[in-house]
């Protein structure tokens, strides 16, 4: 009996090591990752860069305190700030705490303007973590089952509908911000249309609101640019980072700029570990491995292979509703619930997932190589249409 805690179904696999886009198991078998642990592992396991910054910093030093400097903190700041346009940083150890930090900063930025109860816009079908207002942010009823009451102060509207957002913004005079992500992730690799951050940056300007972007999936190189925004051009206002900031060393970080940069002030938020040396010097080394190796550029030129090869592929493939992705993130949405290839792509020895019910994602490492993209690619399209059927 597992002493466990029973919050996953896991899949019947154990890896002992990874290399690159590949992990083992115990019995030696290898398997081709195009998870990543979920956008994670973006530069692929056991990353010599990452290994040798991890090594260093263990054996220098792991923790003080945010009350004393930190100079990898510091280091780190920058660097992430100039890769994404941003001002200022706060560091957290995952996801859900930096939009939790970026949540607080919405409703601190609302107090300021006399807001009575600061309301942030959030999207249907989005997904922003687990954590009590993260889930209330979130578009999705299954993960807020259950742990009523939920946390006031969302108003959602419909994904990809700019149209709704200036309705609310009409109706409601307590919007101080908009929530949102560039792709929905978890929701099923759903891209907007071309336009729909940028409509959204111009109502922000408009009304006074902030632009808060969850880049939390997308970002870091994962679309094909350092960070989704920026295939429309604008800038937010407040932007949280996580997954493959740490390429597993776990850290999240939530970016401002202009006057959402200076709300907090010594007393309103904190980390006991968040920031510490060992997660920032990690993700200097990420950061630098990144722009050596022209990631952003390659994760767009793979990620149009694999989308083009998939789209051939499952050409005519009656059950598949549409292929469709954005750099590496890539989706493959059918016509009905299709765990089953889950496991079905591991007898292959294929990591993939699948999300919203009936979206096969893939979130590959961006260093893959033609050939193991390619592999990826064929793999996963026979097991789509063994798991189809016949046509
Ligand atoms: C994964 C994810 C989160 C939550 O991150 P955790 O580190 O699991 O807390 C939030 N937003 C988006 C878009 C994500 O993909």
């Amino acid at each position: 009996m597992t002493h466990l805690m029973q919050t996953y179904a896991r899949l019947p696999v154990t890896f002992v090591r990874g290399e690159g886009a590949w992990l083992w198991d115990a019995e030696g078998k290898r398997y081709l990752d195009a998870l990543a642990g979920v956008a994670v592992t973006s530069l692929g396991h056991a990353h010599p860069a990452v290994t040798q910054a991890i090594r260093e910093q263990a054996g220098a030093l792991l923790h003080t305190s945010n009350w004393y400097g930190i100079d990898w903190q510091e280091r780190l700041g920058d660097a992430l700030c100039a890769v994404a346009g941003m001002d200022s940083a706060f560091f957290s150890n995952s996801g859900a705490e930096a939009n939790e930090a970026a949540i607080k900063l919405a409703r601190l930025y609302g107090h300021k303007r006399a807001a009575k109860n600061p309301t942030i816009v959030v999207m249907e079908g989005s997904f922003h973590g687990r954590t009590l207002a993260t889930l209330s942010a979130s578009g999705n009823r299954r993960i807020q089952a259950g742990f009523e009451p939920l946390v006031t102060g969302f108003n959602r509207v419909p994904y990809n509908d700019l149209e709704a957002v200036r309705h609310v913004g009409e109706h409601n005079p307590d919007v101080v911000a908009v929530l949102v992500e560039p792709v929905l992730g978890e929701g099923g690799v759903v891209v907007p249309d071309r336009g729909y951050l940028k409509g959204l940056r111009a109502q922000c300007d408009a009304r006074g609101w902030l632009l808060m972007l969850d880049e939390i999936q997308t970002g870091m190189c994962r679309t094909g640019r350092w960070f989704a925004c920026e295939h429309e051009g604008i800038r937010p206002d407040v932007m949280t980072v996580a997954k493959a900031l740490g390429n597993g060393v776990p850290i999240g970080a939530c970016l401002a700029r202009g006057d959402a940069a200076a709300l907090f002030q010594p007393g309103n938020h904190g980390s006991t570990y968040g920031g510490n040396p060992l997660a920032c010097r990690t993700a200097t080394a990420v950061i630098e491995a990144m722009r050596e190796q022209r990631l952003d550029a390659r994760a767009a030129t793979l990620g149009a292979r694999m989308l083009a090869g998939f789209r051939e592929r499952l050409e005519g493939a009656k059950g598949v509703r549409q292929v469709r992705g954005l750099g590496l993130m890539l989706g493959i949405e059918l016509d009905r619930p299709c765990r089953e290839i889950l496991t079905a792509a591991l007898a292959r020895g294929v990591l993939v997932n699948v999300t919203a019910d009936s979206v096969v994602r893939l979130l590959p490492p961006l260093i893959l190589t033609d050939e193991e993209a390619d592999r990826i690619v064929a793999t996963v399209s026979d097991v789509v249409r063994e798991f189809l059927g016949p046509p």
